[in-house]
């Protein structure tokens, strides 16, 4: 362990005082993690989703070498370059048909706050301001305010920031799993509350198909769809967050698709670049667009410094061709079938409450919550990089994973089951 890296830098949701163990990183290859010490673990992470291609991809790397050869930045205010144009006539290509306006931002939480704020100056511009979002509790949609509020109201942030976060409806998390027989009964709720609130509600924001961070639960195509019915109806904006499901990993380009829906807004972020550099892109119609610019402001009011960066973008085309140019509907294919025979078994556990698998997401559900330090020294050992939060111990890998790295992967989770290193 680093003894200046525990004692001054923080990590994702970590103490300072009582800091957990980090492995260092020193290269990444391949499926592969190449720690200090040399020994060498299968990720099963794809770096929180983004790593769909792993690591060191020549095709990517080719891609930063020569836009470094022109430039890494330029400013975008009053400037263009083509990686952004080029980046962004791909976005529209792929997206759900329509749309076609694009707003390039620096991460995942960014581009969900773009989202909120095109939905609040879209109803600002129409005359009739609406300050309220609906989403669904177990949601996740990152950690800036906005995207907070947000968020499950039950997971400590929104005690923490009362008074400062805005409040919002939520619905329960739709209760019709993906592979259940649809029940009308899961969108009762929110039918409900948009009759008796419709005039207040500016958009319903939600994560498509899979809660990811909030849970990782998978529900009904046909919820989705009700959504978009709702919608409709009571005439509020759709605000689909991609970041954790776009370029493939639930087995369709986007998991809007599943359900043949398009929202009006779709927030993507995590694999744009393949893992390679943060950049996110907020994608709305040209109704929704044209009504904001049509508005009293006059201009979309957000702007980062960092805006299309052409690094990012460079990086983003080359692997969005990659991905498609790729047989990637077979490789998620490939792990969801291999994910299914090997994880569904340890249902058999009595630590374990549920497995759920979909496209390339393998996940075992515990009773309990797990002992994340003890469990990932023992995955260590085992040649996994595997990251588990609260009950949840998941698998994403990366698309190009072997079925043998992948086994290194399932048979870990079995592995520490049956030691029982899980359960405490
Ligand atoms: C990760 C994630 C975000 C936030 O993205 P960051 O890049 O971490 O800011 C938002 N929504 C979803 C669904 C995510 O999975």
């Amino acid at each position: 362990m680093n003894e200046f890296d525990l004692r001054h830098i923080w990590h994702p949701y970590t103490s300072l005082t009582r800091p957990l163990p980090c492995y260092e990183v020193t290269e990444a290859s391949g499926v592969h993690l190449t720690l200090a010490d040399g020994r060498q673990l299968v990720d099963g992470m794809s770096s929180w989703w983004a790593c769909i291609h792993g690591y060191r991809v020549p095709e990517l790397d080719a891609a930063a070498t020569d836009q470094l050869g022109r430039m890494s930045h330029v400013m975008f205010g009053g400037i263009t370059h083509q990686p952004a144009i080029r980046l962004c006539q791909k976005l529209v290509e792929i997206a759900p048909k329509g749309l076609d306006r694009v707003f390039l931002a620096d991460s995942g939480s960014v581009a969900v706050e773009v989202a909120l704020k095109m939905a609040q100056q879209y109803w600002h511009a129409k005359g009739t301001p609406r300050t309220r979002f609906v989403s669904l509790r177990r949601g996740y949609h990152g950690d800036t305010f906005g995207a907070m509020s947000v968020c499950d109201p039950d997971g400590g942030m929104h005690e923490l920031y009362k008074g400062f976060l805005p409040e919002h409806y939520f619905v329960e998390a739709p209760s019709c799993r993906f592979h259940d027989e649809w029940d009308e009964q899961c969108v009762v709720e929110l039918a409900t509350l948009m009759a008796d609130h419709h005039e207040e509600i500016a958009a319903i924001v939600l994560e498509p198909i899979v809660q990811g961070a909030g849970g990782m639960r998978f529900y009904h195509p046909r919820y989705l769809q009700w959504v978009r019915a709702l919608c409709d109806e009571f005439g509020v904006l759709l605000i689909a967050d991609e970041i954790a499901t776009g370029f493939g990993r639930t087995g369709q380009l986007f998991a809007c698709d599943w359900a043949g829906i398009r929202p009006d807004i779709m927030c993507l972020g995590k694999a744009i670049t393949g893992g390679y550099l943060t950049l996110s892109a907020t994608l709305t119609t040209e109704q929704v667009a044209t009504t904001i610019c049509e508005g009293k402001a006059g201009v979309f009011m957000h702007g980062p410094t960092f805006m299309g960066n052409p690094l990012a973008c460079a990086v983003a085309c080359a692997s969005i061709d990659l991905l498609l140019s790729s047989p990637w509907q077979a490789r998620v294919k490939g792990i969801e079938a291999q994910l299914r025979g090997e994880l569904l078994p340890l249902k058999a556990h009595a630590a374990v409450a549920n497995v759920r698998v979909l496209g390339a997401i393998g996940v075992v559900e515990l009773h309990k919550p797990v002992d994340v330090a003890l469990i990932q020294r023992r995955f260590v050992e085992l040649g996994a990089w595997i990251r588990p939060f609260g009950k949840l111990v998941y698998l994403m890998p990366p698309f190009v994973i072997t079925s043998d790295e992948l086994r290194v992967l399932t048979r870990a989770i079995a592995t520490v089951l049956e030691e029982k290193i899980c359960t405490g």
